[in-house]
C-alpha cells in the first residue's frame, strides 16, 4: 500500500512558504513584506510554530538504535555524489556482512538512488510500526520518495514546508528495525531547506559528520567552501572530503588520464588549507556508471579495481573516525 506523503499537523503551513518568507519560525514571522496577502499570516502571527517541535522527541526515539549517522554532501550537482553514496552504501555492506546499513535518499526532487541500488519500481510497506524501507540485500535498506511516485517520470515540484514534511516523515516514520550500525543520509546539492531541516530535526540524537564529495576542479571546489562553512555554521563535524572522478583509468591498460584537471591543486590541497581530513581520491572508472544504470554491485563484480580499492579505504577512514570518536565518547575524552 503505497502511504500518504503528507500527514498536516495542526501546527503546520497552510501552504509553502512564498519568495522572500523570513521563515516562520523567526522573530519575524507573520510580519514580513512577504507575509502580506501569505495564507498563512495568522498561524505565523501565533506562537504555535515557535513552541518545542512536538516531533522532535518522537524522531530521537526512532532514531535512537541507530549506531552512526552520516550526510553526504556536494557544494555542486554533478560530481556524482548520488553515485558516491550508492557506492558506499554497497561497500559498507558488503565488505562487512555483519553491520547493518540504511541509506536515506533526500533528493527529494532529484532521487536516484533507487536506480543505482537496482531497487527502482518497488514501493514500501506501510504498517502500524511505520514504513518499511526497501532492502536492496539482507543488510542493506532503503527509503526514497522515488518509491512513493507512481511512475519514475512523475516531477516533485515542491518548496519549504512541504519538503521539510517529507523529511520529518522520513525521520519519524521509517521503521529501519531493531538496529542500525550506520544511516547513510544522501542530500541534494548544495545548501538549502533538505539540509537545514535534516540538520535541525537530528540535533538532539546526533549526527556523527558530514562526508563532502567534490572533483578535481577549482569550480567544484569553490561551492565546497561553501558547504564547509555550511559544516562549521551548523555544527556538524566533517569527517572529510573525497575527490571523485579523479584521475580516469584505462580499464584496457590501466594507465591514467587527468580528465578534470586540479588547477589550484584539488582536494587534497584544499583539504589542507582549510584542515579538513583528506578521505582519498576515486579515479573515473565507466565501469561504476554502467554498474549504476543496472543498479548491479560494483565491488561483487569488479573488487580488485582501483576505484573499488579506493571507496573501501574511504569506508575504513570513516569508520575508523566515527568508532574512535564513539568509543571516545563513551569515555567521556
Ligand atoms: S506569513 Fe509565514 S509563511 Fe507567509 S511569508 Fe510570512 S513568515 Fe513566511
Amino acid at each position: 500500500m503505497t502511504p500518504h506523503i503528507e500527514r498536516k499537523q495542526p501546527n503546520e503551513l497552510k501552504e509553502p512558504e512564498p519568495e522572500h518568507c523570513p521563515g516562520p519560525e523567526s522573530e519575524n514571522a507573520g510580519k514580513g513584506d512577504a507575509c502580506n496577502g501569505c495564507a498563512n499570516q495568522e498561524i505565523c502571527t501565533s506562537n504555535i510554530l515557535k513552541g518545542p517541535d512536538p516531533d522532535i522527541p518522537i524522531i530521537n526515539e526512532r532514531l535512537a538504535n541507530i549506531s552512526h549517522k552520516i550526510l553526504v554532501l556536494s557544494g555542486k550537482g554533478g560530481v556524482g555524489k548520488s553515485t558516491f553514496t550508492s557506492m558506499l552504501s554497497w561497500a559498507i555492506s558488503t565488505s562487512d556482512e555483519d553491520l547493518e546499513i540504511g541509506a536515506m535518499d533526500l533528493d527529494i526532487c532529484g532521487p536516484s538512488l533507487p536506480k543505482m541500488l537496482g531497487v527502482e519500481g518497488e514501493s514500501i510497506h506501510n504498517s502500524n510500526s511505520g514504513w518499511t524501507p526497501v532492502y536492496v540485500s539482507d543488510n542493506l535498506g532503503l527509503m526514497s520518495i522515488s518509491f512513493m511516485l507512481p511512475d519514475s517520470d512523475t516531477a516533485i515540484i515542491w518548496r519549504g514546508n512541504k519538503k521539510n514534511g517529507l523529511i520529518k516523515n522520513f525521520l519519524k516514520d521509517v521503521n529501519w528495525g531493531d538496529h542500525l550500525d550506520y544511516l547513510i543520509v544522501d542530500t541534494p546539492p548544495g545548501t538549502s531547506d533538505e539540509h537545514l531541516s535534516v540538520v535541525n530535526y537530528m540535533k538532539d540524537v546526533g549526527i556523527d559528520g558530514a562526508l563532502i564529495v567534490t572533483t578535481p576542479q577549482e569550480v567544484s571546489l569553490l561551492d565546497v567552501r561553501k558547504e564547509i562553512d555550511f559544516c562549521r555554521k551548523t555544527g556538524i563535524k566533517i569527517l572529510g572530503l573525497v575527490e571523485n572522478m579523479s584521475g580516469f583509468v584505462c580499464p584496457g591498460c590501466k594507465k591514467e588520464s587527468l580528465i578534470f584537471k586540479p588547477t589550484t591543486g584539488g582536494g587534497k590541497k584544499l583539504c589542507e588549507e582549510l584542515n579538513i581530513p583528506f578521505l582519498g581520491s576515486v579515479p573515473l572508472d565507466p565501469r561504476i556508471g554502467k554498474c549504476c544504470d543496472a543498479g548491479q554491485n560494483f565491488f561483487e563484480d569488479y573488487s580488485d579495481s582501483p576505484a573499488a580499492t579506493a571507496i573501501l579505504d574511504v569506508v575504513d577512514a570513516i569508520r575508523d573516525q566515527v568508532e574512535l570518536d564513539e568509543a571516545m565518547d563513551k569515555l567521556n575524552i
